[in-house]
């Protein structure tokens, strides 16, 4: 494959995305501010990159996995920014869930300057960027859609196209405002059986055969020791962090007010994590929600 690939952020899902598009057998060229994080991808056979102009050398699609929108800007357009560096036409591709109208100006921009963007937000986990499973939600013109499925298919199972730019941003945030609140509903719901002397294996198992069944008791369960390789039976280590929730609750409230959308569960659940997040929980996985519900 003579497809070369920038890809910049390789955290928590960003690692495990670059690693899959090196195994389908393309040029992938890799730059993070942490150091040890280039090494491990370097490793299993990606290109290590000193600084971003140097990753873009040679690449016609450029990825990012970042935090949040500011750091997708800087990256993009600050100093020594990759706009400057990319040859003509790249396909800017920005997996990283940040405010939609965030996305429609950075859209603007990179046009302005001659190059292509879509947004596409995942949605899977870090389970499912390590299998390549992840659900990809792009927004974008049709033709750029067309060009970066073939790229996405190699990280993710199912690929959509959400719309214009700016759309997958707004289908992600709402998933991600959903998941929030069944993160929160099922963590009461196994505390309020485990403060009634049941356990919360069986307790799961019959939610899962049951009308409260959802993708948290599926893929994720809050408990400790209920699943064995989830976050939760880890000390929540790894994961999808409190403070990164709280940033797409955030982003969701925004958008709700925008067109006045009425969300009473999203903003319950938006001040449910902060309070967990600012009582130190931030860096811990958003399932530790789980253990504000003990007493
Ligand atoms: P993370 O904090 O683990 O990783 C982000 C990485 O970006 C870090 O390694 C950091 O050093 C790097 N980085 C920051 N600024 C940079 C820059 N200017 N240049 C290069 N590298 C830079 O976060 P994550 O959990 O991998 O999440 C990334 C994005 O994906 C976030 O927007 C998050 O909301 C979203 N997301 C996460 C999950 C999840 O389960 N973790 C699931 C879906 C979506």
């Amino acid at each position: 494959n003579n497809t070369k690939i920038a890809f910049f952020g390789l955290g928590n899902m960003g690692a495990s995305m670059a690693k899959n598009l090196v195994s389908a057998g393309f040029q992938v060229s890799v730059y993070d501010l942490v150091e040890a994080q280039v090494k491990s991808l370097v490793d299993v056979g990606a290109i290590g990159a000193d600084t971003p102009a140097q990753a873009c050398e040679g690449a016609q699609i450029v990825i990012s996995m970042l935090p949040a929108g500011k750091h997708v800007e800087s990256l993009y357009f600050g100093p020594q920014g990759l706009v400057e560096n990319i040859q003509a036409n790249a396909l800017f591709i920005d997996c990283s869930t940040i405010e939609s109208n965030a996305a429609i100006s950075i859209g603007r921009k990179l046009n302005d300057s001659g190059h292509r963007f879509v947004d596409a937000p995942v949605s899977g986990g870090v389970a499912g960027a390590a299998a390549g499973t992840l659900t990809f939600i792009v927004g974008g013109h049709e033709a750029d859609f067309q060009q970066a499925k073939p790229v996405l298919e190699n990280m993710g199972k199912n690929i959509f196209h959400a719309g214009a730019v700016g759309a997958g941003q707004v289908a992600k945030i709402c998933n991600n405002m959903l998941l929030a609140i069944l993160m929160a509903g099922t963590s009461e719901a196994l505390q309020m059986a485990i403060d009634n002397g049941l356990d919360p294996k069986v307790m799961s198992d019959i939610m899962l055969q049951s009308s409260g069944r959802n993708w948290t008791l599926e893929l994720y369960n809050p408990c400790p020791g209920v699943m064995e390789t989830v976050p939760s039976s880890n000390n929540y280590q790894g994961g999808f962090m409190v403070d990164l929730m709280n940033k797409d609750l955030g982003l969701a409230m925004n958008t709700a007010s925008q067109h006045n959308s009425v969300t009473p569960m999203g903003a319950l659940a938006k001040s449910l994590f902060q309070l967990h997040g600012n009582a130190g929980n931030g860096k811990l996985d958003f399932s530790s929600i789980f253990k504000s519900f003990k007493h």
